[in-house]
């Protein structure tokens, strides 16, 4: 069952006459004014995708003028020009209450130490949860990402019982703590998201770390995470659905799909003031699951997210597309376009990156140019994507070439 269609409809309309109003790019694209009389007109409203936030980098989505916006987030994006959002105060109420929310889902209380190594800054993860665990009431350890020995350090001394990161982390963190020694700590309870994760990682999160682990779904796109959390029975996560509308669509024909048909996931962010958000294709593939889940909630269920319906990598949290390698690539004299990513999960159990590309045929074959050009290439990574890669330099003609689509990722994580 839908959450409360009548009330979600006049939500609907609501969105929809302000956006017409404030927003031009939204006023060309929904074309007519007519109101919605019933949620299945919602269907036959236009699209936005990721590359509409790259066309109206920065600030051509806002519904309220500049003096409104009191905090803005950013998301590394696809080619370079990154997706903004933009937050109220109104907007920050909300926020906060959705992340009170998922605390609550996950069982924390005001009595709760609560360790946040999601990174501070733009990123939408860190301050979205500090929020949300200070406005609850609980006892906030701001560590944000990094640093692994001290935020093992802490663990013990301030006695966390929260731990919030990606799940990648909180297998660096599980491996810190063991190798330190020192018996349990008083961990009960971790909300990890960011990144795909599957039940097997959740086992080896749980094991280790003697909690419980929950999955946290949001994205920059609808003002980060907050959008979608499980509960305590950890089967599927509750949308949160008197502030997001989610559909579930066949990616190809864009065509809606019922319930327990796996697809892309699309969201509308039915009352953000600053940066609304119209039939967003998140590209993140679930499935909507419309039946009641024994927790009581009010709100659907979606399954966990088993991947993305197009080719972004997402390394340690962080989204990077092989188009920004490439182009990273090809800026650099000696260099040819003729490259492979391999994502691994190494023994430290974090997500690593290997560039593996060729020089260009008869540059040189004298050997120290070889060390200069990855170290250039490693270096031109990090500035520009904020990543670091290893990069192993070939000989011409040594990565294997294919007719059609090269196959430019091997992914190893899932094997
Ligand atoms: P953030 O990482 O802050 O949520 P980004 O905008 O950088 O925001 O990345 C959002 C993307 O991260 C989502 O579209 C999705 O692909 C992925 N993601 C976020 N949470 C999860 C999760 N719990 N499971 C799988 N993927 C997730
Ligand atoms: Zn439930």
């Amino acid at each position: 069952m839908a959450y409360l269609p009548e009330v979600t409809l006049a939500r609907w309309n609501a969105l929809l006459a302000r956006v017409r109003r404030s927003v031009p790019f939204y006023r060309e694209r929904l074309g007519s004014d007519r109101p919605l009389e019933s949620l299945e007109q919602v269907t036959e409203l236009p699209f936005t995708e990721k590359t509409d936030f790259r066309d109206q980098y920065p600030f051509g989505m806002f519904a309220v003028p500049p003096e409104q916006v009191i905090r803005l987030h950013m998301s590394s994006g696809t080619t370079g020009r990154p997706v903004v959002t933009g937050y109220t105060r109104g907007d920050l109420a909300l926020w906060a209450e959705c992340m009170r929310r998922v605390l609550r889902y996950c069982t924390v209380n005001e009595t709760d130490v609560l360790q946040n190594a999601y990174g501070y800054g733009l990123f939408t993860g860190g301050l979205g949860f500090h929020l949300g665990a200070e406005s609850l009431g609980c006892t906030v350890i701001p560590t944000s990402s990094g640093v692994t020995a001290r935020q093992a350090m802490l663990i013990r001394d301030f006695g966390t019982t929260v731990l919030t990161c990606t799940p990648s982390y909180a297998l660096v963190l599980a491996e810190a703590l063991r190798r330190e020694g020192g018996g349990p700590t008083r961990l009960r309870a971790g909300i990890f998201g960011a990144e795909p994760w599957t039940e097997a990682m959740r086992g080896q999160i749980e094991a280790a770390l003697g909690l419980r682990a929950y999955d946290v779904y949001g994205l920059t796109e609808l003002g980060g995470p907050g959008v979608a959390i499980e509960c305590s029975r950890q089967d599927g996560l509750h949308i949160f659905e008197d502030h997001f509308y989610p559909e579930v669509i066949d990616p190809v024909s864009g065509r809606g799909l019922p319930a327990g048909t796996p697809g892309e996931l699309v969201l509308t962010s039915l009352r953000r003031e600053a940066s609304p958000v119209i039939r967003y294709r998140t590209r993140d593939r679930t499935v909507l699951d419309d039946t009641p889940c024994p927790c009581g909630s009010r709100f659907r269920r979606m399954r966990k997210i088993t991947g993305r319906t197009d080719d972004m990598l997402i390394i340690r949290g962080e989204n990077v597309f092989p188009s920004q390698i490439e182009e990273v690539l090809l800026g650099i004299p000696g260099l040819t376009g003729n490259y492979q990513l391999v994502v691994d999960r190494g023994q430290s159990r974090l997500d690593s990156l290997e560039v593996l590309v060729e020089h260009a045929p008869g540059i040189d074959e004298d050997e120290h140019s070889h060390p200069l050009l990855r170290l250039r290439a490693e270096a031109e990574v990090r500035e520009r994507l904020g990543l670091n890669v290893s990069v192993l330099v070939l000989p011409p003609f040594s990565l294997p070439r294919s007719e059609g689509k090269a196959v430019r990722i091997i992914d190893r994580r899932q094997q």
